[in-house]
């Protein structure tokens, strides 16, 4: 979504048999505590996006970590603004990038911001169409949509973007609300590629 700043790892599951390593730990940091249905809304979604390219993950409070824990993957996410889907406006807006994550020197980092507030605008005349009850879900599926999205860069350490799906450089505010909307298969290859590097990598180190 955002091509000024990138993002670094993974987990690692063996390429075949053997034991899982550990999953991804997601250490997240809210601006607002989001409403529970739209944090198990992304999470699911994000679960569902990133099956396909055998990536597990772990969420933890950024506010929360002791500073001493260890983990091979890990990302640190930002979430902007206010996670929720209240004071609708029936009119389009250009918020600006949905979310961005950080390059330095050339490299992607593990760090990645998610504009909340940015999605909410983007999204809002749609989402005023989903019946009420079912909004803060249809919301958190687009946060989780921004947020693999830029997962993608940082575990398949690539500043490139797709023709289609989940790794495009844009959506459309349909798709973001949309059912159903998964990365390629070029793109899940790419993830599940660099994560087996990783889990040999792992296991060469055991
Ligand atoms: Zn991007």
């Amino acid at each position: 979504m955002k091509s000024l700043i990138f993002c670094l790892t993974l987990a690692a599951f063996p390429a075949f048999g053997g034991s899982r390593v550990a999953p991804v730990r997601l250490y997240i940091h809210f601006q607002q505590q989001p409403p529970d249905a739209v944090l198990e809304s992304i999470q699911e979604e994000l679960a569902t996006i990133m099956v396909p390219a055998g990536i597990d993950f772990e969420w933890r409070s950024l506010s929360a970590t002791m500073g001493n824990e260890v983990s091979v993957e890990l990302a640190v996410i930002h979430f902007k603004g206010a996670c929720d889907a209240t004071d609708l406006m029936p009119t389009d807006a250009y918020p600006g990038p949905l979310g961005w994550t950080h390059i330095s020197d050339g490299q992607i980092l593990p760090f990645s911001d998610i504009n909340c507030d940015g999605i909410r605008l983007f999204t809002q005349r749609e989402l005023l169409r989903v019946p009420e009850g079912l909004r803060e879900v249809a919301y958190g599926r687009a946060v989780a949509r921004v947020l693999a999205h830029e997962l993608y860069h940082i575990f398949a350490k690539t500043r490139k973007h797709a023709s289609w799906g989940v790794g495009k450089p844009a959506y459309s505010a349909q798709e973001l609300l949309a059912n159903k909307f998964l990365f390629e298969k070029k793109e899940c290859d790419l993830l599940r590629a660099h994560q087996q590097q990783l889990a040999s990598i792992a296991a060469a180190g055991q």
